[in-house]
This record gives structure tokens, C-alpha cells and sequence, in this order.
């Protein structure tokens, strides 16, 4: 065949009308084809994906989902419990196949209340390593801090378009962690007379996501780029999980319980009230006397609670989640061929100061930093080849360090 007869032998175009014509044993294909191809290829490949991503998320049944948060999260049973029952339940709705009848299963986003530090954003964030799914975490202050209001929510979802590598259906069965819920409480529990407009606005427009409705998200963010096309992601499916310290809430929970106590031998009640976690006994009319308006409160129906850290929680969270502290300072010298060790007596130490500058599980590593800090800069170079850090070694090197100096603030 003269060359100049050459063609495509899928769309039959001739050579010089190409870019690019590719041979093959007993073809050609031209450029064009290739791309077209191409996206036939990737349009399969994603939906290959979405089918997946539902078989995978099928064989989690609660008891795996919580043992899988038992390998990252210590403690915190109440709300690994809630939460691998809400995920469970949400993830089956959205697999549930269209049906007749008329019971629809709606959503269970979830609501942790806890103080700061007490693995919140943890739970969320192996919950979505878990199913694989993309994961935003939005701190809900910035919502009230700005001033109009609508477009900073659906800025969330430009978040999780972003996790999700702006692939639309991923970003659809993705999770939201609005952090801080707290601070767009309204005020005061009294509407009518002091109406803290921006913290309700703000509720107001979560509600809507938090409902399921169909958003015009600009991929980009907000203002910068005026231009752009929106991308239109539907939150129906979509996870919320918010989290809040709402300092302050157990005064509320305190005197509700008090009220109850009312009328029955209050000294036998408060027998039975431990009084150290409070936030145990929280129901949602706390989030309500809180200042949460009630459309939110039932938009996040599993409402749990987070317990506070104690020494043998921080004690076991250095050593014992899957990429425990100590385990990834291990790590860490292994790649320079050093045996790494701390000893339990100097475990405790750090525990010991974590709770004394009040730093939580925060603090552990930043004190770890601060102890480890000379070794793994001397280290490398000097060809030893093991590094036990005892409980003298490690009081030695903090007290060199700027954080020993907290102990005079606090
Ligand atoms: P919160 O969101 O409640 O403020 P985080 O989840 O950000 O707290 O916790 C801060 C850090 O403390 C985490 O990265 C984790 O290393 C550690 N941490 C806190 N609570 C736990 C826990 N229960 N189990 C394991 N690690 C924890």
C-alpha cells in the first residue's frame, strides 16, 4: 500500500488529515480515535471504581468497623460504638437498591461532643481511611467569621471536591468533619430578645447540606476565581460528623439532672451520677439549651460524647495505636540503622508532663519532640547503633528545652 493511502481503520480518516497516525500489527489508529478511546477507557475505570467502592463498603459490619478504629483510637468506647453503628447504617442506605415500599432510611450524621484532644478528628479520620472514602475537615469558625454567609458553606463542599480529586461521585459519598460545631451556637437561649444572627445564619445554611440538597460548588473556592464553572455535588449522600468541646454545656446537664432528682431522694440519685464525665448523660436538648437550634440537633441524630484523657489513656496512646508515637520514632531511626527503646519509667515521665502543662494527647508529642530532638540530630553521624532513652535522659533534655518553661505559666 503507498503511504500516502494510510488511514485510520476506526474512523477512516486519511493519513494527512491526522496529527498522528499510530500502526499497529494490522491497523492504524490516529490521534483522535486515541483520545476518544481514552475516555471511554477512563469513564469505565471509574465506574469499575464506584462499583468497588460498594462491595468494599458492604463487608464492613459494625463489631470490623470498630475494631478497625480500636487499632487507631484508644478508649473512647461509647463513640467507636455510635459511630461504627452510624456508619454502618449510613453506608447501607446508600448502597440499598431503589425500592417500592415506602420506608426510607435517613441519614445518620453524628455529633461528638468532647473537649479539645480527645480524638475527634482521629475517629473521622480513620473512619474515612477505613472506607476509603475522601474526607473534608472544616472548622466551623471560619464560617461565622466570614461575612456572607451561603458561600462559605458550600466552600465545605469545594473541601471534599478537592479530597476527592474532583471526582464528583467519590466527593458525593465522602465525609464532612465540622470541627468546633460549638462556636456557631447562638448566644443565648432566648431568641427574642438577644438573636445572634451570624451563629444562626450559619446553622441555618448547614442545615441544608446537612439535609441533602443539590449545591452549586465552585471547585476552586470562593471568591478568587469569579469566573469558573460550578461543579453541582447533591449532599444527600454525603456523611456529616460534626465535633464540639461546648465548654460549658455540663452546667446545663447538671441541672437538668438535678431537676430530675427533684421529688425523689436526691442523695440516692446522686449516688448513681458519676460526677466526673457529665458529658455521659448528654441528650440533645443540652445542644438545644446550648444554643444549637433543633433543626441541626435532628439533623445529627447519633449524638455521643467523648471522655476526657486520664494518665492511663495517655500512657497507652504513646505506645499502642497502630502508628503509635513511639512506634513512628522507631521508625524513624531504623532508617539510620538505630535500635530505638524508651523505657516505661520514662513513658511515664512524659505522661507525667503531659497531664501536669495540661497539653492532652496534643502535648505528647511535642514533649517527645523535645526530648528526641539532640539524638536525632547527633545521631545519624555518629555510628551508634542504639538509643535507650531512660527516664534521666529524658528529664535531662527536657529540662533544657523551651517547654519545661510552661511549668512557670500554668
Ligand atoms: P480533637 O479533634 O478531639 O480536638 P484530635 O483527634 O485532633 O482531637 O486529637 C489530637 C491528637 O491526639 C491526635 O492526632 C492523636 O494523636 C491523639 N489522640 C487524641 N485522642 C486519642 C485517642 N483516644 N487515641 C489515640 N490517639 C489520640
Amino acid at each position: 500500500m503507498a503511504k500516502e493511502e494510510l488511514e485510520c481503520s476506526f474512523c477512516g480518516r486519511k493519513k494527512p488529515e491526522t496529527n498522528l497516525l499510530i500502526a499497529g500489527l494490522d491497523a492504524h489508529i490516529c490521534d483522535k480515535c486515541i483520545e476518544q478511546a481514552h475516555g471511554i477507557v477512563m469513564e469505565e475505570l471509574k465506574q469499575g471504581e464506584a462499583k468497588e467502592l460498594s462491595s468494599d463498603l458492604m463487608l464492613s459490619k459494625p463489631k470490623v468497623i470498630k475494631e478497625f478504629l480500636d487499632q487507631y483510637v484508644i478508649g473512647q468506647e461509647a463513640t467507636k460504638k455510635v459511630m461504627s453503628v452510624a456508619v454502618y447504617n449510613h453506608y447501607k442506605r446508600l448502597l440499598q437498591p431503589a425500592s417500592d415500599d415506602d420506608v426510607e432510611i435517613q441519614k445518620s450524621n453524628i455529633i461528638m461532643v468532647g473537649e479539645t484532644g480527645t480524638g475527634k478528628t482521629l475517629i473521622a479520620k480513620t473512619i474515612a481511611k477505613m472506607l476509603n472514602v475522601p474526607l473534608a475537615i472544616v472548622d466551623a469558625t471560619v464560617l461565622t467569621e466570614a461575612g456572607y454567609v451561603g458561600e462559605d458553606v458550600e466552600g465545605i463542599l469545594t473541601r471534599l471536591l478537592q479530597a476527592a480529586d474532583y471526582n464528583v461521585e467519590k466527593a458525593q459519598r465522602g465525609i464532612v468533619f465540622i470541627d468546633e460545631i460549638d462556636k456557631i451556637a447562638r448566644k443565648s437561649d432566648n431568641p427574642s430578645i438577644t438573636r445572634d444572627v451570624s451563629g444562626e445564619g450559619v446553622q441555618q445554611a448547614l442545615l441544608k447540606l446537612l439535609e441533602g440538597t443539590t449545591v452549586n460548588v465552585p471547585p476552586k473556592g470562593g471568591r478568587k476565581h469569579p469566573d469558573q464553572k460550578f461543579v453541582e455535588v447533591d449532599t444527600e449522600n454525603i456523611l456529616f460528623i460534626a465535633g464540639g468541646a461546648f465548654d460549658g454545656i455540663e452546667r446545663n446537664i447538671s441541672k437538668r439532672l438535678n431537676m430530675q432528682a427533684v421529688g425523689f431522694s436526691a442523695s440516692k440519685s446522686d449516688d448513681k451520677i458519676e460526677r466526673t464525665n457529665l458529658l455521659k448523660y448528654i441528650i440533645p436538648k443540652d445542644l438545644k439549651d446550648f444554643g444549637l437550634i433543633p433543626e441541626i440537633i435532628g439533623r445529627l441524630p447519633a449524638l455521643t460524647y467523648m471522655n476526657p484523657l486520664d494518665e492511663t489513656t495517655l500512657r497507652s496512646i504513646l505506645t499502642e495505636p497502630k502508628n503509635a508515637i513511639v512506634k513512628q520514632y522507631q521508625k524513624l531511626f531504623e532508617m539510620d540503622d538505630i535500635e530505638f527503646e524508651m523505657t516505661d519509667d520514662a513513658l511515664d515521665y512524659i505522661v507525667e508532663k503531659a497531664v501536669e502543662y495540661r497539653l492532652g494527647a496534643r502535648g505528647l508529642r511535642s514533649l517527645c519532640e523535645a526530648i528526641l530532638t539532640d539524638a536525632m540530630f547527633e545521631m545519624p553521624e555518629s555510628g551508634k547503633s542504639k538509643l535507650k532513652v531512660s527516664r534521666a535522659y529524658a528529664e535531662e533534655k527536657l529540662n533544657k528545652s523551651t517547654i519545661s518553661k510552661l511549668k512557670a505559666v500554668s
